[in-house]
C-alpha cells in the first residue's frame, strides 16, 4: 500500500485547498488498505464518506504536499472512530461487581478472563473471583482453575451437574460472602452463533445483572468479528470488547469494524498467550497498523505545529507592539476554534481572560467563530488593516459576501475595539507577559 499512496502522494503537488479530485484520488488507495485490512465494506463507505466531507476544500499546510493532506485527515477520522484511549473497565458498582465475558468458542476468553482478573488484582488492588459457567465442557473449568493458580486468583469451586445460571448465582452469592470485589464470569463459547448459546447468555445475564458484558472476539476472524459483535450486542447488549490476538498478523481491520458497527468501546487487546500479555487500548497505533503511514502523519503534525508556532509568535509580537487588526483576530478565532473553543486558547493565553469575558459579553458563542471568520475573509486586506475603513456601505458588501449581517460585523468590530484596547495597555505594562511574549 505505501508505495501505491506514494505514487498517489507524489502525484498530487498542488498547492492551496484540497479539490474533490486530490481527495478522490487518494481515497481510493486509503479504500484499498481498508478492504486489505478486512474492514467491512459498509464500513469502508462511511468511513471514506467521512473523510471526503472533511479533506475537500481543506487547506494543504506549507511543506507538506495534497496526499499527505488527505492521509492525515484519514489518519485522524481513522483515530477518531476507532474511539477514546485507554477506556478501562468500569467497576464503578456496589461490590461484588459482575463482569460477564461471552463470545465464540477459541476467541479467548478464559485466558482474557484470567489476564484481566490477573490486572485487577495486580494493578486496582483488587480482591477478585472467577468462575466457569462452561457445563459442557470439563475441561474448560479445569483450564480456569488452572489459570487461577498461576495468576494467583481464587476460582469458584467446582460443582458438578448445575447449570450455567445457577453456578453465576452461585458466584455472585460466593462473591458477597467472600467480601470480594469483583466476580468475573467466564461463559461457554460455540463454534458459530447459535440460538441455545445466546439464550444461556441472556439467560445469566439476566440472573446477574453484570455491570461489564465483554465480548471478546478475535482479531484475526476480520469481518466474522462484526457479525458476531452484532449479534451479541443485539441480542445480550454489550458494554465493550476485548480484542485477542493482536500480536497475529492483523491489520487490525476488526476493530474498526466492531467499534463502527457497535459503537462500543474497545477496552482492552489480547497480545499474546501469557497471562499477562495485555494491553490498553492504543488507537494511534492501530491507525498506523491499518494504513502504515505513520511517517507521513507525524511528518504533517510537525508541519501544522510550525506554523501554529510561528503564527502564535507573529501575533504575541504585534500585540506587544501594540498592533492588533483584524488579521491578528482571525488568526486568534481560528486557534480559538481549533483549541476547542473559548474555553480553550484564550483562558491560557495571558490576559487573555479580559478578552474572553468581552467576547461572552458581545454574545459570542463557539458557533459564532466561524461565521467572524467568514466576515473577516470578506474583507479587504486595507479594512483588515484600518478597521476605521469600514463605513456602512462597506458594512454592507461584507455582510452579504459572507453570509452575515451589518449588526453581526458591528459586534465584531466593538470587540475588535475591545481587544485591541486591553492589548494596547497590556503592552504597556512593563515586564509583563505580553511584553515578554513579545520579546521572544
Ligand atoms: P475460549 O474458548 O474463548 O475460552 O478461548 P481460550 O481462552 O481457551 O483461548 C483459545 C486459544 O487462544 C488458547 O490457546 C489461548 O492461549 C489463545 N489465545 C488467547 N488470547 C490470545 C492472544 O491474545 N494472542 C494469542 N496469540 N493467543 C491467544
Ligand atoms: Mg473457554
Amino acid at each position: 500500500l505505501s508505495d501505491r499512496l506514494s505514487g498517489i502522494l507524489s502525484g498530487l503537488t498542488r498547492r492551496g485547498s484540497l479539490t474533490e479530485e486530490d481527495v478522490n484520488a487518494a481515497l481510493r488507495e486509503v479504500r484499498r488498505a481498508l478492504l486489505e485490512a478486512d474492514v467491512a465494506l459498509e464500513v469502508v463507505r462511511s468511513f471514506t464518506d467521512k473523510v471526503r466531507e472533511r479533506a475537500v476544500g481543506a487547506e494543504v499546510l506549507k511543506s507538506v504536499t495534497p496526499g499527505q493532506q488527505v492521509i492525515k485527515i484519514v489518519n485522524d477520522v481513522l483515530i477518531e472512530t476507532l474511539g477514546g484511549e485507554g477506556e478501562s473497565i468500569n467497576l464503578d458498582a456496589v461490590p461484588p461487581v459482575p463482569v460477564l465475558m461471552v463470545g465464540l468458542q477459541g476467541s479467548g476468553k478464559t485466558t482474557s478472563t484470567a489476564k484481566i482478573a490477573k490486572r485487577l488484582t495486580d494493578r486496582n488492588r483488587k480482591k477478585v473471583l472467577m468462575a466457569s459457567l462452561d457445563t459442557r465442557r470439563p475441561a474448560a473449568m479445569e483450564q480456569l482453575a488452572v489459570l487461577g493458580q498461576q495468576v494467583g486468583v481464587q476460582t469458584l469451586p467446582i460443582v458438578a451437574g448445575q447449570s450455567a445460571v445457577q453456578i453465576a448465582r452461585r458466584a455472585i452469592e460466593a462473591g458477597r460472602l467472600g467480601g470480594f470485589d469483583v466476580v468475573m464470569l467466564d461463559t461457554a463459547g460455540r463454534v458459530t452463533l447459535d440460538d441455545t448459546l445466546m439464550e444461556e447468555v441472556a439467560q445469566v445475564k439476566a440472573a446477574t445483572n453484570p455491570h461489564e458484558v465483554l465480548l471478546v472476539a478475535d482479531a484475526l476472524t476480520g469481518q466474522d468479528a462484526v457479525n458476531t459483535a452484532r449479534a451479541f450486542d443485539a441480542r445480550v447488549g454489550l458494554t465493550g470488547i476485548v480484542l485477542t490476538r493482536m500480536d497475529g498478523d492483523s491489520r487490525g481491520g476488526a476493530a474498526l469494524s466492531m467499534r463502527a458497527v457497535t459503537g462500543k468501546p474497545i477496552k482492552l487487546v489480547g497480545i499474546g498467550e501469557k497471562v499477562d500479555e495485555l494491553d490498553d487500548f492504543h488507537p494511534s497505533r492501530v491507525a498506523n497498523r491499518i494504513l502504515g503511514m505513520g511517517d507521513i502523519v507525524s511528518l504533517v503534525e510537525k508541519a501544522a505545529q510550525t506554523i501554529d508556532a510561528a503564527q502564535a509568535q507573529a501575533t504575541a509580537q504585534r500585540m506587544a507592539k501594540g498592533q492588533f487588526d483584524l488579521s491578528d483576530m482571525r488568526a486568534q478565532l481560528q486557534q480559538m476554534e481549533k483549541m476547542g473553543g473559548l474555553g480553550g486558547v484564550m483562558s491560557m493565553l495571558p490576559g487573555m481572560k479580559q478578552a474572553q469575558s468581552q467576547l461572552t459579553n458581545a454574545g459570542v458563542g463557539d458557533k459564532m467563530f466561524k461565521s467572524m471568520i467568514a466576515a473577516i475573509d470578506s474583507m479587504t486586506p486595507a479594512e483588515r488593516k484600518n478597521p476605521d475603513l469600514l463605513k456602512n456601505s462597506r458594512k454592507k458588501r461584507i455582510a452579504a459576501g459572507s453570509g452575515t449581517t451589518a449588526e453581526q460585523i458591528n459586534k465584531l468590530l466593538k470587540m475588535h475595539r475591545g481587544m485591541a484596547d486591553a492589548m494596547k495597555m497590556m503592552s504597556k505594562q512593563k515586564g509583563g507577559m505580553l511584553g515578554k511574549l513579545g520579546g521572544m
